[in-house]
């Protein structure tokens, strides 16, 4: 039997705990969920990727079902080298959708096996913003309570 991958894209500068929590309900859905941390053109990056590629694996050490990878190319791209025929998003308010919405329709033209499943943030995370992390992290506060690891 095939197995079913899932490819959660993001720039998660830096992954959160509302990340964390998509990536673990989306490992009860599908066999595979391989988490991708790429460069969004629209956003300069604060946290390397390479640095979250760490950070995040060792966020999922021990649970053999989540890989991590660095990619530079078109997520669609990305999804069909690494066979997943599933994109994975997370959902908080209207913004998200209205942006999502977009990218998802764009992702299944260029590859039209593509699927975006989405999952609706769980309440006690739905507050949790990467630019908002960010910002405070630059202020020296300390950001750990929004973080699955240690930065
Ligand atoms: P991108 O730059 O590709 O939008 P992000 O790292 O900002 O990447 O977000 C990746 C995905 O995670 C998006 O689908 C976003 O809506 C979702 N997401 C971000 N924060 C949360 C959260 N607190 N709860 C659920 N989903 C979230």
């Amino acid at each position: 039997m095939m197995s079913r991958i899932a490819l959660f894209p993001g720039s998660f500068d830096p992954f959160t705990k509302g990340h964390a929590d998509v990536v673990h309900r989306g490992s009860k859905i599908f066999d595979q969920v391989i988490v991708s941390v790429g460069h969004n053109a629209q956003k300069k990056r604060f946290f390397p990727v390479e640095v979250m590629v760490e950070k995040i694996s060792e966020a999922f050490a021990g649970q053999d079902n989540v890989k991590v990878v660095a990619y530079e190319e078109l997520t669609a791209e990305l999804a069909k080298k690494l066979k997943a025929k599933f994109l994975l998003r997370g959902l908080r308010n209207t913004t998200d959708f209205e942006y999502e919405n977009t990218i998802a329709q764009v992702n299944r033209h260029i590859f039209d096996d593509l699927e975006t499943v989405f999952l609706i943030t769980s309440p006690k995370y739905a507050y949790i913003n990467s630019t908002i992390v960010r910002e405070i992290y630059r202020f020296g506060q300390n950001v750990d309570e929004f973080l699955p690891y240690n930065l």
